[in-house]
């Protein structure tokens, strides 16, 4: 790939989600002051930015380095993140008559998880701003690559996750040099655990759109999704959502990208379907107003368990993507989880994480009740591997 000095960053200031009262992007930030939500990032730039500085660059999330936050080159801790491939599930659109479904794989990222490319963004802006270790409550897979850009960033790294955790997900950090807290309960009481831990705020918490960064990591799969169609969009994108930074983060991209001109003036920007384990489903609960908001919900272990998370702090963000974007959110219940998996494994040869089979589940659902049409153009993103998952669906195909 092509070795050029990338330039610098657009970044001009981070804006509350809520209010939109501005924050200094050139200092360590966490919530905003003003309402205690996420800060997302905004760039400007006084020469328009045209899609063929893309021409010859890198292979990985990094090709958007000017829409990316990261001052200097030289601060990036990168494990060759993004630009996953986006695979024709052509099996599975012949049997089901559908004229074209696809799969971004993001379980070819490093560390088995899209959570490589968030993780990746805000460990280097740890490093830019000198911290010297990193913190998060984690249902597995964001403890792993946190874990994985310490180690690279050479920065101590202490992974609070649930005692319920497959193995492979605890493993993987020990051998990455990270100590690992173990925890009786889900992320939110691994939540209150880091914060023990951290009473001294000695080390920087990373949780999910506590600091402002993991987000761009995961805004890059939009850029890669117009990017790889080229510069077309599905009719409808189907996401697994936990905390909700991939589904906020591919609308955040395709905003900018508007703004930019890299997408068509007319272009219809794809429907956003956010699912869930019918185990731990806060956001449809508040989407089909069965509670005001997730704030007192209690969910239940599930195999997809990057989805246990029972309130999000971007419950918000996540409903303003589903509402602009004319989606909607559904459960998947964990029967149909291992449907899924098998039917993915037996069909495309695809052994993905129980969050992208749930996907696959909906996809089937919303088909089934009218949602989604046979002619649309429809992207299901697969966020993890599943070898991770082995302990929890080891023995559980049907013969
Ligand atoms: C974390 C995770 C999710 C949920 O992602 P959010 O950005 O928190 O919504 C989905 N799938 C897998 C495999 C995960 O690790
Ligand atoms: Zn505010």
């Amino acid at each position: 790939m092509e070795t050029t000095t990338l330039s610098q960053s657009h970044i001009s200031h981070l804006a509350c989600s809520a209010c939109g009262t501005t924050h200094s992007a050139f200092g360590p930030q966490l919530l905003s002051t003003c309402c205690q939500l996420p800060l997302e990032a905004q760039y400007e730039s006084e020469e328009p930015l045209p899609r063929s500085i893309l021409t010859n660059r890198v292979g990985t999330m990094w090709r958007y380095r000017e829409m990316l936050p990261v001052f200097s080159d030289e601060h990036i801790v990168s494990l060759g993140e993004g630009f996953t491939p986006i695979l024709p599930l052509l099996n599975l659109g012949q049997k089901y008559e559908l004229k074209q479904i696809q799969l971004k794989d993001e379980g070819q990222n490093p560390t088995g998880s899209f959570k490589a490319r968030g993780l990746s963004m805000a460990i280097s802006k740890a490093k830019e701003f000198g911290v010297e270790g990193c913190i998060v409550p984690t249902a597995g897979n964001a403890g792993v690559a946190m874990a994985a850009y310490c180690a690279k960033a050479g920065m101590k790294a202490v992974v609070v996750m649930p005692r319920h955790t497959p193995k492979a997900f605890k493993e993987e950090c020990y051998w990455y040099g990270a100590d690992v807290q173990l925890v009786d309960g889900l992320i939110n009481d691994c939540a209150a655990r880091a914060k023990e831990l951290n009473a001294s705020g000695s080390l920087l918490d990373v949780s999910t759109l506590k600091e402002p960064y993991r987000l761009e990591g995961k805004k890059t799969m939009g850029y890669e999704i117009a990017e790889q169609l080229n510069w077309n969009l599905p009719d409808v994108i189907l996401y697994p959502a936990g905390g909700g930074t991939g589904l906020i983060g591919i609308w955040k991209a395709f905003k900018e990208m508007q703004q930019l001109g890299w997408l068509p003036q007319s272009i219809k920007l794809p429907r956003m379907v956010a699912v869930q384990a019918a185990n731990c489903q806060p956001l449809v609960d508040t989407y089909f107003g069965v509670q005001e908001n997730c704030r007192n919900y209690m969910g239940k272990p599930t195999i997809a368990n990057g989805l246990a998370v029972p309130r999000p702090l971007g419950e918000q963000m996540m409903l303003n993507v589903l509402r602009q974007s004319g989606g909607t959110a559904i459960s998947v219940t964990e029967h149909e989880m291992l449907e899924g998996l098998q039917e993915l494994g037996k069909n495309e040869g695809l052994f993905v994480a129980p969050e992208g089979a749930a996907v696959w589940m909906a996809a089937r659902k919303l088909l089934s009740s009218g949602h989604i049409n046979r002619d649309e153009h429809i992207l299901l993103l697969n966020t993890g591997s599943g070898q991770k998952y082995m302990a929890n669906v080891e023995g559980k195909y049907q013969l």
